[in-house]
């Protein structure tokens, strides 16, 4: 008999997985649908040896100390500040927009002061700022707006950035600096041997057992188990009783190029021309060496794998009648960003298992005959 039976081997699932098999020393099943675990962090060498993301371009960034040091029970880490260009009017300038994107675009010279007059002057007031649009209107103006985010956002979401909530576009700052990095955290870095081998090393506990290419469907009423920790869609959890909740998808286009660099940064975003939004190329984030580089496009889908909760009130409303039932039911644990249809980043799904975790020491007595046994230390591997 399993403690625990986990469905979806992502960040939700993993960090749960070990954190009951080493704090609890109960036994965890963790599933996947997939053929490997890490879901949509998981990254894998090419058949030219270079490291690439199965799922596009994955990049940590955080806050949080505390889930930092999480991580880094179970990875080195390397360095590594995530830059992007914006391909706009023929011009390859820095999004988030900044001092250089102004001026290079409209060959200014202005300076951080005279940005901030030269924004006030085409930012449109809005009272409430309550969507995408109005988030970016009110910063920098309409002409900026349509430029970098309307014909991006209509391409990544199918929808108008107008009806979209405005924590979609809010995620990238405006600055009147010459900032040129993607993200403002504290904490930056890349794991230093992969995402898959940072989610090995968590998995490695003797109280975890993995099985991949699993459906929940076809083990539930098979495999003997306590509770469950559900990562997967609320919606498809409880067959789509109340309807379909919208997810966004994505389909990768994975290329190999027979030249050491392609791009000057790792992401190029093409707000305004092609079916893709942007092209990552990987050696920028992993680092690696190699005659040859890796690219990825992402093509933007309504079908396909669920990828992106989407924020807008009405999906909201109907995520909110599955959680409903969510917390009517016992024994069951949703967690993760399919399940709490959240659009969160990698870190914040480790806070929300790590806060999950807590939860259950402080509900659910812990499960076997004997105490627990902690192994707080780092993995052997990693302690050398
Ligand atoms: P997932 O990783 O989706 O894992 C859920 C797993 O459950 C999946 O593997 C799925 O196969 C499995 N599953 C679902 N249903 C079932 C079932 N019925 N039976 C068996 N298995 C099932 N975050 C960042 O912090 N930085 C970034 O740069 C970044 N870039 C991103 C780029 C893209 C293109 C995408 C899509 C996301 C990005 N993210 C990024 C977000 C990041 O991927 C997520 O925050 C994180 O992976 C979510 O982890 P999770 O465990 O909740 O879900
Ligand atoms: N966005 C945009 N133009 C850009 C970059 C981002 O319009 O050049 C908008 C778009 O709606 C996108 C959102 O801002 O979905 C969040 O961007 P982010 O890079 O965080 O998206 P993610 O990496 O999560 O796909």
């Amino acid at each position: 008999m399993y403690d625990w039976l986990i469905v979806g081997a992502g960040f939700a699932g993993s960090v749960l997985a070990e954190r009951l098999a080493s704090q609890r020393n109960e036994r965890v099943l963790l599933i996947d649908r997939r053929n490997h675990v890490g879901g949509n962090a998981y990254d894998r060498y090419d058949e030219s040896g270079l490291l690439i993301h199965q799922y596009g371009p994955h990049i940590f960034h955080t806050n949080a100390k505390a889930i930092f040091d999480h991580l880094s029970l179970f990875t080195e880490w390397r360095p590594y500040e995530h830059r992007v260009l914006a391909a706009v009017d023929g011009k390859l300038v820095p999004i988030p927009i900044n001092l250089d994107t102004v001026n290079t675009l409209y060959d200014l010279d202005l300076t951080s002061e005279q940005l901030e007059g030269w924004f006030a002057e085409r930012a449109e007031k809005v009272d409430e700022i309550k969507t995408s649009e109005d988030v970016v209107v009110s910063a920098v103006g309409r002409e900026l707006y349509e430029k970098f985010f309307r014909g991006y956002t209509r391409k990544q979401w199918g929808l108008d950035p107008s009806e979209l909530d405005k924590s979609v576009t809010a995620r990238v700052p405006t600055r009147t600096n010459r900032d040129d990095r993607y993200f403002g955290d504290e904490f930056q870095f890349m794991p230093k041997h992969g995402y898959t081998r940072m989610f090995e090393r968590m998995l490695a506990h003797p109280n975890i057992d993995v099985m991949t290419q699993t459906e929940y469907d076809d083990v539930r009423d098979v495999i003997p188990h306590r509770r469950l920790i559900f990562t997967g869609p609320i919606d498809e959890y409880f067959d789509f009783r109340f309807g379909k909740l919208p997810y966004r998808s994505l389909r990768f286009e994975h290329v190999t190029l027979d030249q050491p660099r392609f791009q000057e940064v790792a992401v190029v975003n093409y707000p305004q021309t092609n079916e893709y939004t942007r092209i990552t190329e990987y050696k920028y984030l992993t680092g690696q060496e190699h005659p040859k580089t890796a690219l990825t496009f992402e093509i933007p889908s309504a079908e396909g794998d669920p990828y992106y909760p989407i924020p807008k009130p009405e999906n909201q409303e109907l995520f909110k009648k599955y959680e409903k039932l969510a917390l009517a039911t016992p024994n069951v644990w949703f967690v993760g960003r399919l399940a709490t249809y959240r659009y969160y980043n990698m870190d914040q799904i480790v806070g929300q298992a790590l806060a999950t975790f807590r939860r259950i020491n402080e509900s659910i007595p812990i499960s076997g005959d004997g105490p627990a046994v902690a192994h707080a230390s780092p993995p052997a591997a990693l302690a050398s």
